[in-house]
């Protein structure tokens, strides 16, 4: 590993934020932890066995190709779903060999389904994802009935392992009336199903911000991503928790959502530059004065976004450096006349703690405008990462 940069995971931030997230679950719901996205940046072959390491035994991944290298990197019997594609006929015999489940969005796919199974010998083990009202995936209610009929013609070849929607955007109060009227709209659909005689072994809808703000959504599974990693959905669903709690009496030993991730590089070299003089490519920064910078390996194509130039904060010695100029390819200049005795091999950060300072991906992306989950994402996989305590 010849890496300018690093990111650690902490174990004892994904314990604390796990215990949080299930002290506010309802009727005590099952967990599945979603590491789509590469488990949102944090490295699923990673991330996986730490989370197993705390006892979750449920992931749920967006295509086939994350379902293999969970399969892979897992080391316990793990349960595993693929909530968006799996698109060929051998992808899904693959899942159906490997106990891996899967949604079904269309009677197309279920058709597959049951091909497959009929083929591996095996049932497939589905996840009927009815259309409620974000209007993505999902099946149409004029689609319900001949499902029906499809699942209860092969019934030894399916395992109705889940119903299960999503919400469009329960982190933000203005879709309030939306996300009620997709409950509704589940609950009629399950009250259809189990009428016609299919019983489903979860109810599952919620994601991280339903989880926190809708208790009526958690049923008996809940799909959890941006929160385990330590992160609020948005900054309105943080506030809202905290205005619900107010009154009540603070958990015992748990404290609210903690970051898991932290993104750290070093000091590659250090220079001291005279006032009136340009940094960089072009001319997007003049020094004012006497000024000591440095540089450090990271830029684009590392995830430390373009938007950032003249923007962002790291942190060397405990103290915050602005970026000045324009973010580069693989490096950025970050002044650092004001921190003493700085030098080459300082440790910088990006993202997390460094003695008592702080940097969030929140204001990162607030600098930058972009959402929490975009910023994590493209951290790029090449960069490694490791579990620290
Ligand atoms: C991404 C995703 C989730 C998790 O969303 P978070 O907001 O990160 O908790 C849950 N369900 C589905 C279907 C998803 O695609």
């Amino acid at each position: 590993m010849f890496q300018s940069s690093i990111i650690e995971l902490s174990k004892s931030a994904f314990k604390n934020n796990l215990k949080f997230l299930k002290s506010v679950l309802h009727n005590g719901a099952e967990y599945c932890s979603v590491i789509k996205g590469n488990a949102y940046g944090h490295g699923i072959n990673v991330f996986l066995p730490l989370a197993e390491s705390c006892g979750v035994r449920h992931f749920a991944v967006f295509d086939a190709d994350e379902a293999l290298r969970a399969v892979k990197c897992r080391c316990e019997k793990s349960d595993l779903m693929i909530m968006g594609a799996i698109d060929d006929a051998a992808a899904v015999e693959w899942a159906i060999e490997n106990n891996v489940s899967f949604y079904i969005f269309e009677n197309q796919r279920l058709q597959c389904a049951i091909d497959a199974a009929e083929r591996v010998g095996k049932p497939a083990r589905i996840h009927l994802e009815v259309e409620t009202g974000l209007n993505r995936m999902g099946l149409q209610d004029t689609q319900i009935d001949n499902a029906i009929d499809l699942i209860k013609h092969n019934a030894d070849k399916l395992e109705l392992e889940g119903l299960c929607t999503h919400y469009a955007g329960a982190e933000s109060i203005a879709n309030y009336v939306r996300i009620q009227k997709q409950l509704e709209t589940y609950t009629h659909l399950s009250k259809r199903l189990k009428l016609a005689g299919l019983t489903f072994k979860h109810h599952h809808t919620a994601c991280s911000a339903a989880v926190l703000r809708y208790p009526e959504t958690h049923m008996d599974l809940v799909r959890v991503g941006i929160a385990q990693y330590g992160f609020w959905p948005t900054k309105e669903t943080e506030m809202d928790y905290h205005l619900r709690q107010r009154g009540e009496q603070p958990k015992p030993n748990v404290s609210v959502l903690r970051r898991v991730l932290r993104w750290s590089s070093r000091v590659m070299s250090i220079k001291n530059v005279g006032p009136g003089e340009f940094i960089g490519y072009g001319n997007s920064y003049m020094t004012e004065k006497k000024q000591k910078l440095a540089a450090v390996p990271v830029g684009y194509f590392h995830g430390f976004s373009r938007g950032l130039s003249n923007l962002g904060m790291v942190l060397v010695r405990g103290r915050r450096a602005p970026v000045v100029g324009l973010v580069n390819m693989n490096m950025v200049m970050v002044d650092v006349s004001h921190v003493p005795e700085v030098g080459k091999g300082d440790e910088v950060v990006i993202i997390g703690k460094q003695k008592k300072a702080q940097i969030d991906v929140a204001s990162f992306s607030d600098l930058s405008r972009v959402l929490n989950y975009e910023i994590l994402v493209r951290l790029p996989s090449e960069i490694p990462r490791v579990v620290v305590r």
